[in-house]
């Protein structure tokens, strides 16, 4: 099938998208990479009657580290992260995750922020947003405001975005010294959709006591879910196997997954429970894939 007519605009600066967005508000519907919009376009489940194309926005295309966090605007492709030095350097978390994003083709034209605006509670970058404890910065013609990952993410394919804003930049928190980082998914098969996943951060302090533990299961809810259960066990205490083996049962616990044609909502908790396990081992392990 092909799309619905719409109306077609290609604005130059970030204040015409915002007028634009005034004017047709509630019919229209940014276009970015076009990575999820376009097929869901093509199949008519979306049929916005205005496409505002952000992609002449070249203001919006930025990745620049400023007061401890890495912003990046709404024009930055996937791949230039993939690519960046210093999203390797500052935030291994979000470089781990990266490559799970589909496949290549997709990541050259996907942005960042459409991911994070898409609001799939199986994609990677809202994951990894909400275990960085991101802030989301929105911006419409009224001023700006910002919000956390908690606030942002409402529920499947839904953010808190009213129809006249738009996610003009996120802003991650660059990696603690002394931090690790593990991001894992399952998926049924390569360079698919994941089943679930897992992004997690844990910070030590001089004693090798966790001091911080961030975790953000993918397809364990109907948005992106924060293990706090998980979080508050670990933190405080040491790493060790018991209370490894503990916080895995704890994510099995908390996970409240869905059963789809992809897998059961059961094999979900528990691969849930399985990746905590993991990443927490490779943590105490060879920090492979931390800093
Ligand atoms: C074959 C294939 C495989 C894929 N695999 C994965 C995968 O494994 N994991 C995954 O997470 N994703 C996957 N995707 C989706 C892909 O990552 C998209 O790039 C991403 O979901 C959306 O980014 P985009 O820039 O293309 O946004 P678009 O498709 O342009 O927009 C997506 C939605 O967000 C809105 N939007 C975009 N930018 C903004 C903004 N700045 N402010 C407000 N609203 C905005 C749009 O209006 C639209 O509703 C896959 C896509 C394809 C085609």
């Amino acid at each position: 099938m092909k799309p619905a007519a719409f109306k077609y605009f290609r604005p130059d600066t970030l204040e015409e998208v915002l007028s634009l967005l005034a004017e047709h508000g509630a019919e229209a519907r940014i276009l970015a990479g076009g990575q999820s919009l376009v097929p869901l376009m093509n199949m008519r489940i979306l049929s916005p009657a205005v496409l505002i194309d952000i992609n002449r926005c070249r203001d919006l295309a930025y990745l620049r580290e400023e007061g401890g966090m890495v912003a990046c605007g709404a024009l930055t492709r996937q791949g230039e992260a993939e690519t960046s030095a210093l999203v390797a350097d500052r935030l291994p978390l979000l470089a781990a995750a990266m490559p799970h994003v589909g496949v290549r083709a997709n990541r050259n034209f996907g942005t960042v922020c459409g991911s994070l605006a898409h609001a799939d509670p199986l994609g990677e970058l809202p994951s990894v947003a909400t275990a960085l404890e991101a802030r989301f910065v929105i911006a419409s013609a009224r001023g700006r405001r910002e919000v956390d990952a908690e606030e942002f993410f409402v529920s499947a394919l839904t953010n808190c975005l009213e129809p006249d804003e738009m996610l003009a930049e996120v802003r991650l928190p660059v990696a603690a010294a002394g931090g690790k980082s593990v991001f894992l998914e399952i998926a049924n098969r390569a360079h698919g959709f994941a089943v679930a996943g897992l992004a997690a951060l844990v910070e030590f302090d001089a004693g090798g006591r966790c001091s911080r533990a961030r975790l953000s299961a993918m397809g364990a809810g109907d948005t992106t879910a924060r293990l706090r259960t998980v979080e508050a066990l670990l933190e405080g205490g040491t790493l060790d196997d018991a209370v490894i083996r503990e916080a895995g049962a704890a994510a099995t616990k908390a996970a409240e997954p869905s059963d789809d044609v992809h897998a059961s909502a059961a094999y979900r908790a528990h691969v849930t429970g399985s990746l905590v396990r993991k990443a927490l081992r490779q943590m105490l392990g060879n920090g492979e894939q931390g800093r």
